[in-house]
């Protein structure tokens, strides 16, 4: 195993590329109910793109490769960082995540808008090289109900729940860099909401095409 020290560097991208979709990221402390919201989200808005991200952390219970993550080796990870192939990439609760930024910029290219489900880390750095992406933010209505939900799902062990909400206390002093926040305390009005912020800006998106076309 490679044991170097190494951390994501920010503006290394030096080719312009030009993008027509839109990018949506959306970050949460883990139980504050971000996958069924985003999956909710995509089952519903026509053409949105999720970004399946890269891990090297074991699959939990249930969760498929390809579709919850593409679960790979630190070895796999660590050389797609020296071949460039990450948009961003960080490591959170010990294990490496990263985004393909092929896949990206294959589907704003095409003019389809893309959902990346993300921490702080790599909102900066996504940011960084899609500068018009629009952030929001899960919130959990409170850290109790956080608890809670992290030890009513069953999958973390007690020191990876703790771990989970010292970092969920940390994430969410984060909350006001965001352009949105969303409280999920009921899972039907967070979906609307995070549905109407989505359509929001591609009507913003698609009157200035029909203003400039004029
Ligand atoms: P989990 O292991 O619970 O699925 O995710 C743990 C954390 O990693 C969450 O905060 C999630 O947003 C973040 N995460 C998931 N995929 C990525 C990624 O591709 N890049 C970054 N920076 N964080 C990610």
């Amino acid at each position: 195993m490679n044991d170097q020290k190494i951390s994501p560097s920010f503006s290394n991208h030096k080719e312009k590329i030009c993008h027509n979709g839109n990018s949506f990221i959306i970050s949460a402390p883990s139980g504050a109910g971000k996958t069924t919201l985003c999956r909710a989200v995509l089952d519903r808005t026509p053409n949105l793109f999720y970004s399946v991200s890269y891990t090297t952390r074991k699959p939990r219970k249930g969760e498929q490769n390809g579709i919850d993550y593409y679960f790979i080796t630190e070895d796999d990870f660590k050389n797609r960082i020296k071949n460039g192939k990450w948009a961003e990439w960080a490591e959170v609760y010990g294990n490496y995540y990263g985004t393909s930024s092929e896949f990206i910029d294959k589907v704003l290219a095409s003019g389809r808008d893309i959902l990346l489900d993300i921490d702080f880390q790599g909102t900066l750095q996504i940011l960084d090289r899609y500068h018009e992406s629009i952030t929001i933010f899960i919130m959990p209505p409170s850290l109790d109900i956080l608890k809670l939900r992290l030890e009513s799902r069953g999958t973390d062990s007690k020191l990876a729940i703790s771990r989970r909400i010292d970092a969920a206390e940390k994430e969410m002093k984060n909350k006001d860099f965001y352009r949105h926040i969303i409280i999920n305390d009921k899972l039907s009005v967070a979906v609307a909401d995070l549905i109407s912020i989505i359509e929001k800006y591609r009507t913003q998106v698609s009157h200035t095409s029909i203003q400039q076309k004029l």
